[in-house]
């Protein structure tokens, strides 16, 4: 399954399968503080791209301590078709600063890809897994966090939202329709 929305000339695609199957310039992994890539995506992401992504997540972590919540880090993609791996460290569902620091997180990834040159990323629905978001309000803060990020971007081209079951898919393509008029 796939919709694609254009907004100023840039593609958000909206695709339900696995993030570690994409074709994309950079992936973004849900991560944790300490980039511990134990469960859910982070650990499909470190099965296939390998172990070094995980070894070089350990010395991020060694060299400039724990990621903030709302923040990233940058590692290498091991075998993914990828070139990078972008860490973003989003909230657990319950925290009273929550939605702002998911928006942050979204934000920095976008953001930080664009200022590495890339064209293309995908993103997961950050912090609805073990974190427990409600894929609604997950799906509405990313829609307006790229909806303002995109006029800034000089670089990407295009953006994939990976979801991986249905529910997920079909609660962020209604988010998404109502939100991009296109
Ligand atoms: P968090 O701790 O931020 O909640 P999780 O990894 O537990 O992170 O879950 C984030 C989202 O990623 C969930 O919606 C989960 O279903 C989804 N997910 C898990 N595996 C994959 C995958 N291989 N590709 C894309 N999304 C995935």
């Amino acid at each position: 399954m796939l919709e694609t929305f254009v907004i100023d000339k840039l593609n958000i695609e909206l695709v339900q399968g696995d993030i570690t199957e994409l074709k994309v310039d950079a992936i973004v992994n849900a991560a944790n503080p300490y980039l511990r890539h134990m469960g859910g995506v982070a650990r499909a992401i470190v099965r296939k791209g390998g172990d070094e992504i995980q070894r070089e997540s350990d010395e991020y972590v060694r060299r400039h301590g724990p990621v903030p919540v709302g923040g990233i880090a940058v590692t290498g993609a091991g075998r993914l078709k990828a070139k990078y791996v972008i860490h973003a460290v989003g909230p657990k569902y319950g925290d009273p600063a929550g939605d702002v620091k998911l928006a942050s997180a979204i934000r920095n990834a976008l953001n930080k890809a664009d200022e590495l040159g890339l064209s293309s990323i995908a993103l997961p629905a950050i912090s609805t897994g073990v974190y427990g978001y409600p894929y609604e309000r997950c799906a509405e803060i990313m829609v307006e966090i790229i909806k303002k990020e995109v006029r800034n971007m000089r670089n990407l081209k295009r953006i994939v939202v990976c979801l991986y079951d249905n529910e997920a898919y079909n609660k962020f393509i209604k988010v998404f329709r109502g939100k991009i008029i296109q």
